[in-house]
C-alpha cells in the first residue's frame, strides 16, 4: 500500500502544478491587458501634456510667451519642462485666479 503513495502524491503534485500553470496564464493575460490600458492612458496623457500644446525650446522662450500673454490679460500661466519632448510648455493654473 505504502508503495503506491508516492505515485499518487506525484499525480496530485502534477495536477496542482498544472493548475498553477493555468493560473499563471490567466495572470499573464490579465497583466498584458492592463499593460495595454497603461499604454493607452500614457498616450492620452502625452497627447494632453505635450502633443496638443505649443512647444518652446527653452525656459526663456516659455517665459517670454507667458509675459506676452499677461500683456493681453491672460494670467496664471506657468511653464514646465516636458518629460516627453524635453521642450517647455505652458500650463494654466485655475486655482491661481481664485484669490
Ligand atoms: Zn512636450
Amino acid at each position: 500500500m505504502s508503495s503506491r503513495k508516492p505515485s499518487a502524491r506525484a499525480k496530485r503534485v502534477a495536477a496542482f502544478r498544472s493548475k498553477l500553470a493555468g493560473a499563471d496564464d490567466a495572470f499573464e493575460r490579465e497583466s498584458k491587458r492592463s499593460h495595454a490600458l497603461d499604454i493607452e492612458r500614457e498616450r492620452a496623457r502625452r497627447e494632453k501634456a505635450c502633443a496638443s500644446k505649443r512647444r518652446y525650446p527653452s525656459r526663456d522662450d516659455a517665459l517670454d510667451a507667458i509675459a506676452a500673454c499677461e500683456e493681453h490679460g491672460r494670467r496664471g500661466l506657468s511653464a514646465y519642462r516636458c518629460p516627453y519632448c524635453n521642450g517647455w510648455h505652458l500650463t494654466s493654473h485655475p486655482w491661481s485666479n481664485a484669490t
